[in-house]
């Protein structure tokens, strides 16, 4: 048979007859950065390759669901093994306790874990049983702060101000959001006896990275406690990334209820929600608080998991906040050396970039360095020079384990050759 050739450009288009946008998440479709995708035909560490035989140096790694770099043998290997003694079965397997015990393990007050297939049913069951378990309704999240694209999460908030949430997408009806309040990241609310959990990110990671200011998370867990609402962590980025007990070990703050994800499943659907022993019990079989999943806790994605946090002890830990905050000094530097104005911010694995005069604490500010307009340049700049970020402003950048000084030189490199273009244009 002879093969095909393939293009981008003509994959891109034959998607679109078939695919709203071409892609199966939005983001994917480079729609607020304008071109073309690149279709990925494989990936090894740190790189990744288009159909058209491009390399590039990847910081979008699966939005962080890869943080020892692409087709690592350890995993490969232990997805093939899986995968040879069946791939779901309806019943329970062993690497589900292994799993378990091992996310519990690493996370002081994470007493007991139930495993999903994906983020969003992570934090839409997390919220189901912080109402299940206080027999309240309200729900408080934070302007800028992702926790997938359940109904009642996919609330918009004002500029900056509290509000009631509105419908952040069509098809969301308003029923669905009455009940969560929006409020400003960065912000210790007065919470009110009606509120069933705060659920945040405590790092904020889907706003570009805006690390929580002083006083905040050990704010909310004083306001929840002060009211007997429940402290959701959505960890679904920072768990297991940050620190061995994610975000929560970092600021030494301690949420009722985590949700988790990305890293968890090494590659594959997999995510999970935990929390204190008197909380989990109240879910079914055992309690009211109805949740279930047909492929939850499959065997190739548990096996994946297992096979990555193995790799993740302390030493990697180590590396990977060196290899970011090298990176960061480096592209801070390049730019500020073209002239361009840049804020880096660093969170353990995590940077992200905003063209700002000064520190971004929360929405408001992330918005206005989306507004820039610079972005899109700056992003299709790098691609040209054969470098990964993702194809949107509220994105951060994944640095792996896989990623070598080499790697982060030419991505300085190619970083001061954007900034230099950028600022001759302008
Ligand atoms: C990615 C993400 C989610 C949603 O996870 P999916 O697996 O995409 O459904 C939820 N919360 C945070 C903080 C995320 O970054």
């Amino acid at each position: 048979m002879a093969r095909s050739t393939v293009s981008n450009a003509s994959l891109f288009q034959r998607a679109q007859l078939v695919a709203p946008g071409g892609v199966n998440s939005p983001v994917r479709a480079f729609r607020s950065v304008g071109g073309t995708p690149y279709f990925v035909a494989r990936g090894s560490g740190s790189r990744v390759w288009d159909v058209e035989g491009r390399e590039y140096l990847d910081y979008v790694q699966s939005y962080g669901a890869s943080i020892v770099g692409h087709a690592h043998p350890a995993v490969v290997a232990a997805v093939q093994e899986a995968a040879a003694d069946g791939s779901t079965f309806g019943a329970p397997t062993e690497r589900e306790v292994l799993l378990a015990e091992e996310l519990s393990a690493r996370v002081p007050g994470a007493d007991m874990v139930r495993l999903v297939s994906s983020g969003t049913e992570a934090t839409m069951s997390a919220v189901r049983l912080a109402r299940g378990a206080t027999g309240r309704d309200r729900v408080v999240v934070f302007d800028g702060c992702y926790h997938g694209h359940s109904d009642g999460l996919l609330a918009g908030g004002g500029s900056g101000v509290a509000t009631l949430g509105i419908p952040a997408s069509a098809g969301v009806p308003s029923a669905a959001v009455s009940s969560t309040l929006v409020l400003p990241y960065n912000q210790v609310p007065a919470l009110t006896e009606e509120v069933a959990c705060v659920i945040v990110e405590p790092i904020a990671a889907n706003m570009g990275l805006v690390p929580p200011g002083p006083g905040f998370l050990e704010g909310l867990r004083a306001e929840c406690d002060r009211v007997g609402a429940l402290l959701v962590f959505d960890e679904v980025i920072t768990g297991f990334r940050v620190a061995r007990g994610g975000a929560a070990q970092v600021f030494g703050v301690e949420p009722d209820l985590w949700c988790f994800g990305k890293v968890i499943g090494g590659g594959l659907p997999l995510a999970a929600f935990a929390g204190r022993r008197d909380l989990m019990e109240q879910l079914a079989p055992l309690g009211p608080i109805y949740q279930a999943g047909t492929l939850s806790g499959n065997p190739l994605a548990t096996a994946a998991g297992l096979a990555v946090l193995s790799l993740l002890d302390d030493a990697a830990y180590a590396a990977l906040a060196a290899t970011a905050g090298r990176l960061a000094a480096g592209i801070a530097g390049a730019c500020r050396g073209a002239g361009l104005e840049v804020q880096v911010p660093v969170a353990g694995p995590l940077l992200g970039i905003f063209f700002a005069p000064s520190p971004v604490g929360d929405y408001e500010a992330s918005k206005a360095s989306a507004a820039t307009g610079l972005y899109p340049a700056f992003m299709h700049g790098l691609l040209e020079r054969g470098v990964a970020v993702a194809p949107g402003a509220y994105e951060v950048l994944f640095p792996s384990l896989a990623h070598t000084d080499a790697d982060l030189e030419r991505t300085v490199a190619a970083v001061g050759d954007v900034a230099k273009a950028l600022v001759a244009t302008r």
